[in-house]
């Protein structure tokens, strides 16, 4: 019997982990629109400096999520992250951040995991959907440059709901949940230093700040203790107030404000730049693990569906795949 063709769409850590558990019952290719895999759990590289732009750290506290992790965490492509976190708030004292949940980074790199996962799967880097269109009793998948793509018998979209909702069709039976999810922006300033900077925190949860979260990214297992680098994201809410505005008044005004908290003035940083994430975190999810038409065979799945974090992603590309190994 022929296998059933499958197109997923993005190769972020939700679309991997149904193309591994599918491989071996259908066609996979993925779609992914970025120059390297991974999605949001992300590194930027900016010779010498490494930056993990996206995930900071996750957490596992389900069991499929720790029974996944368990031969990375014992081969060391996945490791376990112990910074001390503080409690930052300007003109007030600091204090330690308390939560013993067990954080985990993959190794060397956060997008490191994305690239395992990725060993073996037909995946099309570059290669933006734009649309669907029906033929036949298949789907045609269209490039945002024109180009027509072979025909599949299913389509998964793993990309964020705002971007699944312009590439479905509204005949999609759960087109109206994808309506309702609400995702938040997320700034991203990345510095680089010459020397290890003099701060007695590897992290902060900062209060009150358009900044909401500051990573002495070296401190992180594996990375090279060589070069400093530091990651400082803004809140959401900062970020969808200044949505639209020019990067680089952006990064003025996180820099600005990231002298008040840290005291590193941007004269003695070596690198400096910003990341603008439209879809960082997840204020309305789809409450359900996973979207599926069974009879349009159309599916859509990612974090989204549950919560802004990489064990969602997992759990919701997971679940997914369950279900799709019962229809296939
Ligand atoms: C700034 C930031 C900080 C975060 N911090 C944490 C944290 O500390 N802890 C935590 O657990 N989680 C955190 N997250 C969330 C975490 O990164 C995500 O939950 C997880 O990576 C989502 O995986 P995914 O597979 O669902 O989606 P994604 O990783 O977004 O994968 C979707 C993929 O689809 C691709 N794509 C989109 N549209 C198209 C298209 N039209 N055609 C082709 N490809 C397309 C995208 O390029 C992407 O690669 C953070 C995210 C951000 C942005």
């Amino acid at each position: 019997m022929t296998q059933p063709s499958i197109a997923i769409i993005g190769a972020g850590i939700s679309g991997l982990v149904i193309a591994q558990a599918l491989k071996n019952l259908a066609h996979i290719t993925i779609y992914e629109k970025a120059r390297g895999v991974s999605g949001r759990m992300s590194t930027r590289s900016a010779t010498p400096y490494q930056f993990d732009h996206g995930a900071q750290y996750f957490t596992a506290k389900t069991q499929a999520f720790q029974a996944f992790l368990a031969p990375y965490l014992a081969e060391g492509s996945i490791a376990l992250w112990q910074p001390q976190i503080i409690v930052l708030e300007k003109d007030k004292p600091s204090y330690n951040y308390e939560n013993s949940q067990p954080k985990y980074v993959a190794t060397p790199k956060m997008n490191s995991l994305g690239k395992i996962l990725a060993e073996g799967i037909p995946i099309c880097l570059q290669t933006q959907i734009a649309t669907l269109q029906r033929s036949g009793e298949k789907w045609q998948l269209i490039t945002t440059a024109g180009v027509t793509l072979p025909r599949f018998d299913w389509v998964i979209s793993t990309a964020p709901a705002p971007q699944t909702l312009n590439i479905f069709p509204p005949a999609f039976s759960e087109y109206h949940t994808l309506q309702q999810v609400k995702m938040l922006a997320c700034y991203c300033l990345m510095v680089g230093l010459p020397t290890q900077p003099a701060l007695n925190w590897q992290a902060a949860v900062v209060l009150n700040s358009p900044i909401g979260w500051i990573a002495y990214n070296t401190h992180k297992p594996g990375r090279n203790q060589a070069y400093h680098s530091m990651v400082l994201q803004s809140t959401n809410n900062w970020a969808e107030e200044h949505l639209e505005e020019d990067l680089a008044n952006i990064q003025h005004l996180l820099l600005e404000e990231s002298i008040k908290l840290t005291g590193i003035e941007p004269k003695n940083l070596s690198y400096i730049t910003t990341h603008r994430w439209r879809y960082a975190d997840t204020a309305i999810s789809a409450q359900k693990n996973y979207l599926l038409d069974e009879s349009l065979q159309l599916a859509a799945c990612g974090d989204w569906c549950i919560k802004g974090r990489v064990e969602a992603a997992f759990t919701s590309g997971n679940s997914l795949a369950s279900r799709m190994v019962q229809l296939l």
